[in-house]
């Protein structure tokens, strides 16, 4: 069921277009990512969701009535800042029970919701605690349990977690989606982080110039890239432009590459993107010849980094510019300097038509 639907928003300040006719639906109780890289738009949708910004043109509806008509303490949707906002003079429970104070809701009913919540956070032993005395990820988490105590139906998360360092943002990226789960609440998420977005929402909107480029599952994202932009954007990716020619792929300096040509034209230009992990890697002996028969394509090792449970092998490709990389499980058995073949199946790529912006 949908519980938010945005249908044409624009908005402009001065000269920019923060947001050029963006339509998305998110549906209950979905974790929702807006992803994109700084400047794109995501902060201004998000703060036209709290109200606290108002678009130029389009329409907000949230559970089919109009969201842009009603001021932003009444909407039913609460925003958690990145910097968390905490009161430093006041102990965790009285922060989180601040909001429903200022609601004038009974001294009980406060005590019993502001507890549960502590609970579901884990915080219930730190109640006593002001913000000075927690660690990053805890200040966090008070953040989050005021933010959700009021129970909003939909909560908007401004980069959440980039306040936090690797491993304890590693944590909390659990952490938020095991809550996410257990209290049923609608959450879209602002991230440029890719990584984050793929981890923790059921869907992503990748966002660019102001518009959404594409909406989809993390997995359809990364594996059915629909634009050039977030073929690019999305992971480490491998592209070749190049056109269909004779039912085939063919990139001029390459030659034919596999790719799934089918449903496009004769002499359609398409970008083929192919993940590092899916291109598989043979050594070439020195003797053979430059054009390697093992292979789609011949190159040579520049380097080679191990990461312990996999390794990344970047390569020269005569005839394309940049690098061409590979991923390979544990130690990549290549060293820099080696002539390698180069393969992967046409149905592991992807093959995005040029000219086309998929708006949905
Ligand atoms: P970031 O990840 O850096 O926060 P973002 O994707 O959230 O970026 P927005 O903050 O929505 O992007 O900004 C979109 C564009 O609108 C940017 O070019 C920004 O400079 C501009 N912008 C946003 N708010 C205002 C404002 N109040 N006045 C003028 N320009 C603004």
């Amino acid at each position: 069921m949908t519980l938010i639907s945005i249908d044409g928003v624009s908005r402009r300040f001065g000269q920019v277009t923060a947001l050029d006719s963006v339509g998305l639906d998110i549906r209950q109780g979905e974790f929702f990512a807006l992803l994109g890289p700084s400047g794109c738009g995501k902060t201004t949708l998000l703060r036209i969701l709290a109200g606290f910004e108002q678009p130029d043109s389009g329409s907000v509806l949230l559970d089919g009535a109009d969201l842009l008509a009603v001021p932003p303490h009444r909407r039913p949707v609460n925003l958690m800042f990145q910097s968390y906002a905490l009161f430093p003079h006041m102990s965790v429970e009285r922060n989180v029970a601040y909001g429903l104070e200022r609601e004038g809701l009974p001294r009980q009913e406060i005590r019993t919701r502001v507890g549960e919540v502590l609970e579901t956070v884990g915080l219930a032993a730190q109640a006593r605690r002001r913000p000075h005395e927690l660690s990053g990820g805890q200040r966090q988490r008070v953040a989050l349990a005021r933010a959700i105590v009021k129970r909003p139906l939909l909560l908007l998360l401004d980069e959440p977690l980039s306040a936090l360092d690797k491993k304890v943002r590693a944590e909390m990226q659990l952490e938020l989606k095991r809550l996410q789960n257990e209290v049923g609440i609608t959450f879209v998420v602002v991230t440029h982080d890719q990584e984050e977005a793929m981890s923790l929402a059921d869907r992503i909107a990748v966002m660019r110039g102001g518009r959404v480029e594409q909406v989809d599952a993390p997995v359809d994202l990364y594996e059915r890239p629909r634009t050039p932009f977030v073929a690019d954007f999305v992971g480490a990716n491998n592209l070749f432009e190049g056109r269909v020619t004779g039912g085939r792929f063919e990139v001029s300096g390459l030659g034919v590459l596999p790719a799934p040509v089918d449903g496009l034209e004769e002499g359609a230009g398409a970008l083929l993107a192919i993940r590092p992990e899916r291109v598989g890697l043979a050594p070439v002996s020195p003797a053979a010849p430059e054009e390697g028969e093992a292979g789609v394509l011949t190159g040579t090792v520049v380097d080679v980094s191990f990461y312990g449970g996999t390794s990344h092998v970047a390569l020269t490709v005569p005839g394309h510019d940049g690098h061409v990389l590979v991923a390979t499980q544990g130690p990549a058995r290549v060293e820099a300097g080696v002539r390698v073949a180069l393969s992967w199946d046409a149905a592991d790529s992807a093959l995005i038509p040029l000219g086309e912006i998929q708006t949905q």
